[in-house]
């Protein structure tokens, strides 16, 4: 089979136009960049605003091992699906972050015949919206540096500032770095350091904001620090928020693209999953869901992370529940989390899949809390054995949960028929959201409950730090905001060794980071880091381009 991109690069694009029909738009809703890539517009949204919502299908997997998952994939394989059997479908997905796409993971379009295009476009400058959220964020930083140059009215306390640069790169030497170096006319020195972008709290703000109004007040209680007298300093105090919100102004519009297949997909925002809250935009999942019967999106990650968030951070600011999850798992992966080495993937081996399902059960029993209808999507990998598709169709069953093979990777909607079927069924039956906490449970409580329910730790532990900061934060009047944990992607617990369904574990918090635009507390666990490292043989060690443009090696 071929590579990704050449896949890609050999699909019959649709003017986005035409995508844009399919979902109720014209010319006159759009902002075209190019011919195939388009912005809708704020008036198109506002007119949106209120319409039916169609029907939310939320795709989500077990861990992710090295062997590969495949959520995008089988998002984008069912969306196509959906529309192959006649129910008109849209998908709202995340934007890649270069991160990754230059680093080990790859990109965030899918992969083989379900992918959405144009893939090299995507998964690199797209519409310029991870520029704009690295400018607003490093413009603050500009700003609060001057503010201190000027005289810090505020009274700042240059070793107590929380917030950081950010570029949307891997970039492990800039995780600490000291500014303002070389004299009086240089700036006041002090430590700082880089993140992600896709870590940014202007990146979870504006994947939560619902208008641009409310996008301002929400920049405007960000908190970048403190004073020496540990009052918190928001950026409403600075009086930038205007102008973030400019810098910001076109970022906030969802991008519309296609499948392979042309079914329409929104692709906006892109915050990761395990250091941030993992979920698309509100306002794209918003607008499909008004122009669409269903649609289908996906959660970063595994479903102790991009799930847990989506169902308990989006969820509340969406106003919507998903009528139906979709979790995905992979033979090989289970075989994995079963203790079978990477390299002996391809060997049928029963006991190892049935050991590494607990993984999968554990995911399947904390979306069944959530009282929505769940089903498990296998996606087919050519090892596959029929023996082990039969084993695991029975486990599955046993835990009763309805479950489907799919060859969308192979085959792109073809392949996905009968999961969509099976989706659609689901998504008919009616049953109300239990949330998992409630909103007045303390920060503590929330953070024991998502660690002791879903990951199934026996206790959790707070570093001296984090304790210290409970306190502080019940005194300015946090306690009650939801928790977004970062946690390594790889395991229930904070351990990325412990695979399978590790119990009898702590989880130790080392640090409570406030988020109060995005109306967040972060609790950072082990040593999750909000800046990446590329490893020994970065992806960008493949990736070439052509004389006439066209993009080599990109997976
Ligand atoms: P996730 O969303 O879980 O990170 P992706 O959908 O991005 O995973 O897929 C990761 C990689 O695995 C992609 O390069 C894709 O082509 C590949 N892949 C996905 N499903 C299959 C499959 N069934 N067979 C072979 N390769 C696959």
């Amino acid at each position: 089979m071929k590579s990704d991109i050449e896949i890609a690069q050999e699909a019959k694009m649709l003017p986005i136009i035409d995508i844009a029909q399919k979902v109720g738009f014209s010319e006159d809703d759009l902002e075209q960049y190019g011919k195939y890539k388009a912005k809708i517009t704020y008036e198109t949204i506002q007119k949106a605003e209120g319409q039916d919502q169609g029907k939310l299908i939320l795709v989500t997997s077990i861990n992710p091992t090295p062997a590969g998952e495949g959520k995008s994939t089988v998002s984008i394989g069912l969306a196509d699906a959906m529309n192959r059997i006649g129910y008109q479908t849209t998908l709202a997905l995340r934007e890649p972050s270069l991160g990754p796409v230059m680093g080990v993971k790859g990109g965030a379009t899918g992969g083989g015949r379900a992918q959405v295009i144009p893939m090299e476009d995507i998964n690199l400058h797209f519409t310029g919206d991870m520029h704009a959220i690295t400018t607003a964020n490093n413009a603050l930083s500009a700003l609060l540096d001057n503010h201190i140059q000027q005289g810090n009215e505020l009274g700042i306390d240059t070793r107590r500032i929380t917030w950081k640069r950010v570029v949307d790169l891997n970039d492990r030497a800039l995780r600490h770095v000291v500014v303002g170096l070389g004299g009086p006319m240089q700036g006041v020195p002090r430590e700082d350091g880089f993140d992600i972008t896709v870590a940014s709290e202007v990146m979870a703000i504006l994947c939560l904001a619902t208008s641009l109004t409310d996008l301002k007040t929400r920049l405007g209680k960000i908190v970048i620090g403190y004073t020496a007298k540990k009052e918190p300093i928001t950026v409403a105090q600075l009086k930038v928020e205007g102008a973030l919100t400019l810098l910001l102004k076109d970022a906030l519009k969802p991008n519309l693209v296609q499948t392979i297949e042309g079914t329409p997909a929104f692709v906006h925002g892109g915050p990761f999953a395990n250091i941030a809250h993992g979920c698309n935009s509100i306002m794209a999942t918003k607008l499909a869901l008004a122009t669409s019967d269903y649609t289908v999106t996906e959660a970063g990650f595994g479903a102790d992370l991009g799930a847990e968030k989506f169902l308990d951070i989006k969820v509340p600011n969406l106003n919507k529940a998903p009528d139906t999850i979709v979790i995905v798992a992979t033979i090989r992966a289970l075989k994995m989390h079963g203790g079978l080495a990477k390299d002996s993937l391809t060997q049928e081996n029963i006991p190892a899949l049935e050991k590494g399902f607990a993984n999968l059960r554990r995911h399947i029993r904390n979306m069944s809390r959530y009282t929505i209808p769940v089903i498990v999507a296998i996606n087919e990998f050519s090892s596959d054995t029929k023996a082990e598709f039969e084993t695991l169709t029975t486990l599955c069953q046993q835990e009763g949960v309805p479950v489907t093979q799919c060859a969308v990777w192979e085959k792109g909607g073809a392949g996905g028929e009968q999961l969509a079927r099976e989706v659609v069924q689901l998504t008919q039956e009616t049953k109300a959201f239990t949330p998992l906490y409630s909103p007045q449970d303390t920060l503590l409580d929330k953070t024991e409950t998502i660690a002791k329910t879903i990951y199934g730790a026996k206790e959790v532990n707070l570093s001296p730090k984090a304790e210290k900061q409970l306190n502080d934060f019940i005194a300015y009047g946090w306690d009650h905001l939801p928790v977004c944990m970062a946690k390594t992607q790889y395991s229930f617990s904070d351990d990325p060794t412990k695979l399978g369904a590790p119990d009898h574990f702590s989880l130790t918090i080392r640090e409570f980071v406030p988020k109060l635009g995005a109306g967040f507390i972060v609790a950072l666990t082990g040593d999750v880091m909000t800046m990446p490292g590329l490893p020994k043989a970065p992806a960008a060690l493949n990736m070439d381009v052509t004389n006439s443009g066209q993009a080599i090696g990109l997976f």
